[in-house]
C-alpha cells in the first residue's frame, strides 16, 4: 500500500498533525530510561513501561525491522496539563484512534508494530508484574519506552509538543512494512 492510501483513510480523523518518517531517521538514546527510572511513576508498573519492554537496544532493533512509520498527534482539552491523572483519562480517544488506524494498515497486508504516548490505560489496573498482559494484541507500548524522545522527534519533524496548560497533545507512532521488506 502507498503513503497516499494512508494519508487518504486518515483525514476522517480528528489527527491534529502527521508525517511520514523513515525509521532509519529517529534517534533512539538509552538516557530517556534514566528519566522514566526517576521521573516517571509509571515505571515498573506496566507492561507497557520498562523495564517490561526490554533494553533500549532491543526495542530499537524492533523498530528498525520497519522501514517506515506514521508519526501522528492529536489535541484534547484539560483543565491542568500538569495534572497526570485527568490527563491520562483524556488519551481513550487517541488510543481508539490509533488502533482503527493501526488495524486499516495491517488489514492491507501489512506488518504493523504501534507505540503511543504514555503507559497503558486499558485496564483499570495493570496485571504487571504477578501475571501476564491481559491485551497483549492491543497494547501499544509508550514511544518514550524505546529510547524515542517524543518532543525531540516533533521537533525535528517541524510539529508542535506543547500548546499551553489547556491543551494535551497525544502521539501515536506506527511502525508498517510489507511481509517482504
Ligand atoms: S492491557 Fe492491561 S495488563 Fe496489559 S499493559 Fe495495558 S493495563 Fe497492563
Amino acid at each position: 500500500m502507498t503513503n497516499q492510501e494512508i494519508e487518504a483513510f486518515i483525514t476522517q480523523f480528528p489527527i491534529y498533525q502527521y508525517t511520514f518518517i523513515n525509521t532509519e531517521d529517529i534517534e533512539f538514546s538509552d538516557r530517556v530510561r534514566v528519566i522514566c527510572k526517576q521521573e516517571c511513576p509509571r515505571y515498573g508498573s506496566s507492561w507497557s513501561c520498562p523495564p517490561a519492554v526490554g533494553s533500549v537496544e532491543r526495542c530499537k532493533a524492533h523498530c528498525l525491522e520497519y522501514p517506515q512509520a506514521l508519526f501522528f498527534s492529536s489535541v484534547t482539552d484539560i483543565a491542568d496539563v500538569t495534572d497526570i491523572d485527568e490527563a491520562v483519562k483524556t488519551k481513550r480517544d487517541h488510543e481508539n484512534m490509533t488502533k482503527v488506524i493501526e488495524d486499516y494498515v495491517r488489514n492491507q497486508s501489512m506488518l504493523v508494530y504501534t507505540l503511543s504516548s504514555d503507559s497503558c490505560c486499558i485496564c483499570d489496573k495493570c496485571t504487571y508484574p504477578k501475571n501476564p498482559c491481559l491485551h497483549p494484541e492491543i497494547l501499544h507500548p509508550c514511544i518514550e519506552s524505546h529510547g524515542i524522545i517524543v518532543t525531540n522527534l516533533a521537533e525535528k519533524q517541524q510539529m508542535d509538543y506543547y500548546l499551553g496548560e489547556h491543551l494535551i497533545l497525544w502521539f501515536s507512532l506506527i511502525f508498517f512494512k510489507t511481509p517482504l521488506d
